[in-house]
């Protein structure tokens, strides 16, 4: 089996973060590859940008919005000793923008958290789905549990 080289952890800054991300740094360890992390934003509005633009964290902005993705992103990414030239702000969809993320960057494996759907849920489909469907690469999605559900 070939060994993963570059592994881009999409978090949403939920809760479940934590959870996905110590797989994400396991696989990371375990391969010696390099971690990459990315948020999507798409909860605020663009400014003057194109769908799909990237932002570097380490590159300096004035737009306020940001400033809170940013430092959200800075703590995950600190405790997971993410260098900062890995860290990525994109806006756009999730799905199609961690995919083609992935593609431009030379990603082989991208580790996203899964929640178990139902009902209207169940047909408007979850992130993991869509990555899937989208990348070129392998994807790990990693099973999260529902409140109250057992596994
Ligand atoms: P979902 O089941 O659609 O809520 O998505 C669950 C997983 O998709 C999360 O654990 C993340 O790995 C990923 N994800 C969802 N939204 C985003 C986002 N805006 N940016 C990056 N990753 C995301």
């Amino acid at each position: 089996m070939n060994e993963y080289r570059n592994i881009l952890l999409a978090v949403d800054f939920s809760e479940d973060d934590h959870y996905v991300a110590q797989k994400a740094k396991y696989l990371t360890e375990k391969f010696k590859a390099e971690l990459s992390i990315i948020h999507v934003l798409d909860n605020i509005p663009m400014p003057d940008t194109a769908y799909g633009t990237i932002i570097p964290l380490d590159q300096l902005t004035s737009y306020e919005s940001l400033e809170i993705e940013k430092n959200n992103l800075t703590k995950i990414a600190d405790q997971l000793n993410v260098s900062s030239c890995h860290r990525w702000l994109v806006w756009g969809e999730p799905k199609q923008e961690i995919a083609r993320f992935a593609e431009e960057y030379h990603i082989d494996l991208i580790v996203v958290g899964s929640h178990g759907r139902h009902g209207l849920a169940l047909l408007l489909g979850s992130t993991a789905n869509g990555v899937l469907h989208y990348a070129k690469c392998d994807v790990l999605a990693i099973r999260l549990q529902e409140e109250g559900e057992m596994f």
